[in-house]
């Protein structure tokens, strides 16, 4: 089958997508799913839909396959075959220990820096369940400190306007309000304040942040079970956190005994410049949770990394299935390793400021782009109506549509009716010649964009 090469035209969804697209309604629960491109393989940073066209994987599948697809993610299936041939069964489940667990657990915790340094590691398999632990092992410890002064039902979590730590019950708590389908009309079990998230450059959202902190009474802060945040806003819309900010969090954190527990899931595994987010801004939380790009792309590896006297003290309070087995814990391990060989947090870095550079060049005066942003390989750029400057979904999802169209895959972000963005997380392994052929096909998205407000306005 012969298909439409990147920066070539295509129909989406071609023939063969539709028949998939029509099977998929009557046999796969509605997710997020809005994109009509099936995926049928993958190499390195490109893609290839049934249909035989292929494209430039400009999302990594929401930051999973930072490696990349198919040959740049060998290493990692070498060493799941070598721990498969070594005779090590690949599922063990939680109730016994095995030696490529504890070696993981030991890197994880030699690369991440925790206030007071000693750490805990819990492995998982969903992000979700990365977040719900950090909420129990917190509660455990609270509890267990208050000494039954404190119930479930008074405890309060803090976290920010735009904030995603997950969609499992504990997690939707953390849920920004906005999104009502995802949390409403479930009953949730804490109480949770979210602040305006502090992000660069945003001085009204700074100070207001950092006011509500510091008017939050003393009595109190002895209910609140810890203060999650993104070092990067990802499905917030792709907004870096202000650095003083930031640390002024982290000092009140350590004032007042509040656990701080940086979301890394999206940011973590060299995204945005180093190898977790936090690590450019000068703090040490108190609990990391990590997930998507943890398995090399290829297994579900997430995980929670717990400041020693946070963590769980007695058997059974926390566990799970999976997550501790041979083959999760050879693919996080030796997914880090391949990271660190090939500099990607560096590298990361470099890649994000030439494409950011590129995009300003470009579209920084476009009437109806009201912002580009990001960390890295995290950019997002806003679109706004060019006349009135309000947020203008309509125009990003015909932004988005057009890129497939030619062969550029991204995803949206941000909340429609505030801040509607798209989202360009590409594999780190990707070269400026990527970046080049990805800024064409935008040129041509930006082209029909003008062409379509020139008829509508
Ligand atoms: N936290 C952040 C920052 C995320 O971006 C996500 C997923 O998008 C999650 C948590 C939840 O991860 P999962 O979908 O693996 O449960």
């Amino acid at each position: 089958m012969h298909g439409a090469k990147v920066g070539e035209f295509r129909e989406v969804p071609g023939p063969e997508s539709k028949k998939f697209l029509d099977r998929a309604g009557k046999s796969l629960a509605k997710t997020t799913v809005s994109s009509d491109v099936i995926i049928d393989g993958g190499e390195r940073i490109r893609l290839f839909d049934v249909d035989g066209n292929e494209y430039l994987a400009f999302d990594a599948g929401v930051s999973v396959a930072n490696l990349g697809y198919g040959s740049s993610q060998n290493n990692v299936w070498k060493a799941i075959e070598e721990t498969y041939k070594k005779g090590a069964p690949l599922y063990i489940g939680t109730d016994r220990f095995n030696p490529e667990a504890i070696e993981a657990a030991e890197l994880l915790k030699k690369i991440t820096p925790i206030r007071n340094r000693d750490s805990r590691v819990f492995l998982a398999s969903a992000g979700t369940l990365a977040t719900e632990t950090a909420m129990k092992a917190v509660l455990k410890e609270k509890f267990r400190r208050e000494k039954g002064e404190i119930s479930p039902e008074s405890v309060i979590f803090l976290h920010c306007t735009g904030s995603f730590h997950g969609r499992s019950h504990g997690a939707l708590v953390l849920m920004d309000k906005r999104k009502k389908e995802r949390w409403e009309g479930y009953n949730l079990p804490y109480e949770s304040v979210n602040l305006p998230f502090p992000a660069a450059k945003k001085l009204e959202a700074i100070n207001e942040f950092i006011s509500q902190i510091e008017n939050i009474p003393e009595q109190m802060i002895k209910y609140i079970g810890g203060f999650f945040i993104e070092i990067v806003q990802g499905e917030g819309g792709m907004y870096p956190i202000d650095k003083d900010a930031l640390k002024f969090l982290d000092a009140w954190c350590v004032k007042y005994n509040v656990p701080l527990i940086v979301d890394e899931i999206q940011t973590g595994f060299c995204r945005t410049g180093s190898f977790w987010a936090y690590e450019q801004y000068g703090i040490t939380p108190d609990i990391v949770l990590f997930g998507k790009a943890g398995g090399g792309g290829i297994l579900p590896v997430c995980g929670t990394i717990i400041r020693e006297d946070l963590s769980f003290k007695a058997l059974g309070e926390h566990s799970a299935t999976f997550g501790f087995d041979p083959i999760f814990a050879t693919a996080v391990q030796e997914t880090i390793l391949e990271m660190l060989d090939l500099d990607l947090d560096t590298h990361s870095l470099q890649m994000g400021n030439y494409f950011m550079h590129q995009l300003e060049k470009e579209f920084g005066l476009k009437p109806w782009i009201k912002e580009i942003r990001g960390l890295g390989l995290m950019i997002g750029i806003e679109f706004c109506h060019p006349e009135t400057k309000k947020p203008f979904s309509q125009l990003r999802d015909i932004f988005w549509r057009e890129c497939e169209k030619y062969g550029l895959l991204t995803l949206p972000a941000g909340i429609n009716s505030a801040n509607p963005s798209m989202r360009f997380e590409p594999p780190l392994i990707l070269g400026e010649i990527d970046v080049d052929i990805a800024m064409e096909i935008l040129r041509i998205a930006a082209k029909y964009c003008d062409e379509f407000l020139d008829q509508e306005l």
